[in-house]
């Protein structure tokens, strides 16, 4: 029996092994966990299930499985793309919203019953072993299981796609420099996690009865394998995959096997309370890049009404006759009278969903909290609620407590809930989070069945308003009115000392921490108020239905919520209240057009992340700003403002584009009269330079002037919003940064760039992507330049010293046979020696035809080194001509506050 138990465990724990690895290939390549495939594998094998009717071999089956399940991750890779550049949460909902999606088109097209789907051999066939069944169906999973994990391995280690995965992981800009199309070895990574989820899926279900949301159960553990084993690492998510198969086959025989969530959840707990990073995750070192924003970016997180700043100036002049406390304390009393009289002016199908709306809304409004001011994406929420709902209906059930005294004792329970569960939570980095809370989801309505004794199981507990609250208006106003002083409580919360915290600890964690805050404490802070709400969202909920059940309070339910959250606009009390009415009428409404409201919810919700990662008040907001800024247009003065043109002083030797038509080729690189910024700032304006092929040019100025962004539009990380660049007579103004790299542009950027987990040797290997290589790279090339680093080359990168590092990433550039090296502060946090020895070494690249462009802070060095140099200031190009005139002149005192 023993040995039954052990061997069942290891075949599902392959399986979770198998299904953890989908998971970790995505993820490493894309730091995006792709929650959604629990639904797009589902989906897979529902397509296998519907070509089954034309009797088909199973092995045909299987690979119509992992077909549909590659097409699906490939699908979820695009629409990711879609949300273009977002914050990571946007990314994570996303995933969310694709889950909802292929959920409810399961549902939408097989239904929710349970379907037979044929398996390899027979259940019955295979060996026997000390009369243990061992099945064919069962060795064949594990043997799948092995096979993929250790293939999967050796691909990541010793291949170019496995060195192109990891470049993409450990960094996606630098990446791009060296003409890696990250997108593409992304894209690739999804479709292959989503054909491994669509493999694991099939192999699954002669286990689980095809159901829709039966490979999300097993899918859920297959998550908690990552928390032992890292999302990174294939080996030790398959580790952790078997570890849990086997652990909870035993936990389920010792003690029962109707609590596996609880047992999951008991798990979880503890490893992340002892190690918050997970257990063998080895945390993959990442090149720190700048995040660069252009200017369609909008942040997820962002505080709506700050964000909306500029709009709500449009309309300042007409408003202003009236004082800003008297036109809030209008809105107020409007608002009120409003919430008063709402049951009067809507119909009665509207009107039995309004006490429902107002739990749901507190509920709501206590996610915004999380996700929104605290920026941490909770999935457990429906958890919190149930807890607030049992409570209650625990005391009314077995201690004849009124109902209406029920209702604060959801509130209570939910806020010593929110600070049991807070406690290890709030250490959690994101990602485990999101984990933790979903499994919490999973766990709490099962342990509910289980307990029946106390909580009356899958019947549930009634709990009765007294008769006058049997009208839903009734219902109505009581819920409206505590949804009122929490709303108002929540108000002042976020405008006070409390909520101040909340923002700065979201957007900085070691930036509130360096001003004295406890990041930990404010977190909990946040958790327990959301908790709060959620008990007291419960409670209601459960006293408006009268009863009240485990189903009520499902994981979908934390999922829905969360999508209610950012369909409103996170960080939002309008998009809570818009989110939580579109949840409460698509719950109620979806069924009667025959559509599942997750489909509808999933799509929603994608369709807003596309248009708005803010959420719908944010879209609202645009719109009003839009009319706005037509209708001022209209009447506003069309004389254009006068244009602050920069004074360029020329110095002898410059080269004016008609001179240089004239009197030679075209320049290598031309940028004409361009202007570039980011989301929020401008950061060029009006440059103009030009570099002849086989020059090395100095670009000189203050911090801030503007030299890194230039070097970006060139090697294409920045793209210009007026003017433009040419490279070898062509206009790269639009051109991808992995085309320019593979076109000749070799870009150093600021920080060095190196991959910190490659050794010195696969750095070098890098290059390979420029295109320019036909198989190996041969880097004795760089060796010979930099000879120090020929003993280095089978040492990690991320162990050499600064000056190594350098030569290194100098060192590569140079591999992908660049016709234009654009360097940027490569001597920067050199100690003085080390800096002259690089620029010593960059001078065996002159000569050879190769056109630098150089970013120096220290200026003489720069001056010493170019025949040329530009300075800006200001983001203006400011002076220009031959490196010994330059330093001749006062221009460096001006502008760079060194004397001449
Ligand atoms: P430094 O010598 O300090 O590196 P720099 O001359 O290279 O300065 P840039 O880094 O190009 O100047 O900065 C020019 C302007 O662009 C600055 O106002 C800066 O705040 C802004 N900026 C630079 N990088 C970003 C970014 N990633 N996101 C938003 N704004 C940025």
């Amino acid at each position: 029996m023993q040995l039954g138990i052990l061997l069942s465990g290891v075949v599902t724990g392959s399986l979770y092994a198998l299904t953890s690895v989908a998971v970790v290939i995505i993820y490493k390549s894309s730091k995006i966990a792709n929650f959604a495939l629990g639904g797009t594998a589902s989906l897979s094998v529902y397509a296998a299930y519907a070509a089954s009717g034309q009797h088909l071999p199973w092995v045909v089956l299987l690979l119509i499985g992992m077909l549909a399940g590659a097409a699906a991750g490939a699908l979820t890779e695009l629409v990711i793309r879609l949300l273009g550049e977002a914050d990571h949460l946007s990314y994570v909902v996303a995933t969310f919203a694709l889950f909802l999606i292929t959920q409810g088109l399961i549902v939408w097209i097989w239904g929710p019953d349970n379907k037979p789907f044929p398996t390899a051999w027979s259940t019955e066939s295979g060996w026997r072993l000390d009369g243990v069944l061992i099945s064919y169906n069962n060795i064949l999973a594990v043997v799948v299981a092995l096979v993929v994990v250790l293939a999967l391995q050796l691909v990541v280690q010793r291949t170019r796609f496995g060195l192109a995965i990891r470049m993409a992981s450990s960094g996606p800009m630098t990446a791009r420099l060296l003409g890696l199309a990250v997108k593409r070895v992304r894209f690739w990574t999804w479709v292959l996690g989503g054909g491994i989820g669509g493999l694991a899926a099939i192999l699954v279900t002669p286990s689980t009865t095809l159901s829709p949301s039966g490979f999300t159960s097993f899918m859920m553990v297959a998550l908690v394998a990552l928390v032992i084993g890292g999302f990174t690492n294939i080996r030790g998510a398959a580790t952790g995959g078997f570890i849990l198969g086997v652990l909870l086959n035993v936990l389920g025989f010792v003690f029962t096997p109707s609590l596996t969530q609880t047992y999951l959840f008991g798990i979880v707990a503890v490893l992340l309370f002892v190690k918050p990073n997970g257990v063998l995750g080895v945390r993959d070192a990442t090149i720190s890049e700048p995040v660069i924003h252009s200017t369609r970016f909008r942040r997820i997180r962002s505080d709506v009404r700050e964000n909306a700043a500029s709009i709500n100036a449009y309309g300042q002049n007409s408003r202003n006759a009236v004082p800003r406390r008297v036109r809030r304390s209008a809105a107020a009393v409007a608002i009120v009278v409003l919430i008063i009289v709402l049951p009067l002016l809507v119909p009665t199908t509207l009107l039995v969903l309004l006490p429902q709306l107002t739990a749901i809304y507190i509920s709501v409004l206590g996610l915004n909290i999380l996700v929104g001011y605290s920026g941490q994406l909770s999935v457990g929420q429906s958890a919190i609620m149930a807890i607030g709902a049992y409570a209650g209906a625990i005391a009314v059930a077995h201690l004849g407590v009124p109902t209406l005294v029920a209702i604060p004792i959801g509130l209570i329970t939910g806020l010593i809930a929110g600070l049991i569960i807070g406690l290890p939570a709030v250490r959690l980095g994101p990602l485990f989070l999101t984990l933790f809370t979903l499994v919490l989801s999973f766990a709490v309505p099962e342990m509910i069945t289980y307990f029946d004794g106390i909580t009356g199981g899958t019947q549930g507990l009634e709990l009765a308003l007294p008769a006058s609250l049997f009208y839903p208006t009734n219902q109505y106003w009581l819920g409206a009115g505590i949804a009122l002083a929490c709303t108002v409580s929540i108000y002042l919360a976020r405008r006070s000392e409390f909520g101040r915290r909340w923002i700065a600890v979201r957007d900085s964690t070691a930036g509130s921490q360096a001003t004295g805050l406890n990041p930990g404490a404010v977190k909990l802070g946040a958790f327990v108020v959301a908790s709060g709400l959620a008990g007291l969202g419960g409670v209601l909920n459960a006293s408006f239905t009268g009863l009240v059940t485990p189903t009520d309070y499902s994981p979908f339910l934390s999922i829905t919520l969360l999508v209610a959250v950012v369909v409103g606009g996170t960080g939002s009390i309008p998009g809570a209240l818009i989110g939580a009415a579109l949840l409460t009428v698509t719950t109620a409404y979806a069924p009667e057009i025959s559509l599942p409201p997750d489909l509808i919810l999933g799509l929603v919700l994608l369709v807003v992340l596309v248009l708005s990662p803010a959420g719908a008040v944010d879209i609202f907001r645009r719109a009003g700003s839009r009319a706005a800024a037509i209708f001022a247009s209209r009447s506003a003065s069309t004389t254009p403002l006068p244009r602050d043109e920069p004074k360029v002083r020329v110095f002898a030797g410059h080269h004016t584009p008609s001179e240089r038509e004239v009197t030679g080729p075209r320049p290598l690189l031309e940028i004409i009269d361009l202007s570039a910024g980011y989301a929020e700032a401008k950061a060029l304006s009006g440059v103009s330079i030009a570099l002849p092929e086989g020059s090395v040019t100095a670009l000189l100025g203050s911090n801030g002037a503007g030299k890194t962004t230039l070097l970006r539009v060139i090697s294409g990380l920045v793209r210009p919003s007026q003017g433009e660049a040419r490279y070898a007579g062509t206009d790269i103004s639009i051109t991808a940064p992995s085309a320019l790299a593979q076109a000749g542009i070799a870009h150093v950027p600021e920080g060095r760039g190196i991959f910190p987990d490659l050794s010195v040797k696969e750095n070098l290997s890098a290059a390979r992507f420029s295109g320019k290589h036909q198989g190996a790279v041969d880097i004795s090339q760089a060796l010979d330049v930099f000879p120090a680093l020929r003993p280095l080359l089978s040492q990690r990168a991320g162990s050499l010293s600064g000056g190594q590092q350098q030569m290194l990433a100098v060192g590569r550039a140079m591999l992908t046979k660049p016709r234009l090296l654009l360097l940027d502060e490569p001597t920067l946090g050199l100690s003085p020696l080390a800096a002259k020895n690089l620029l010593s070494s960059l001078d065996a690249i002159r000569g050879t035809g190769l056109t630098v462009l150089l970013v120096e802070q220290n200026a003489r060095a720069a001056l010493g080194f170019a025949d040329r140099a530009y300075v800006m200031s200001g983001g203006r190009v400011v002076a220009e001509g031959p490196s010994a005139h330059l330093l001749d002149e006062d221009i460096l005192a001006s502008y760079m506050g060194v004397k001449a």
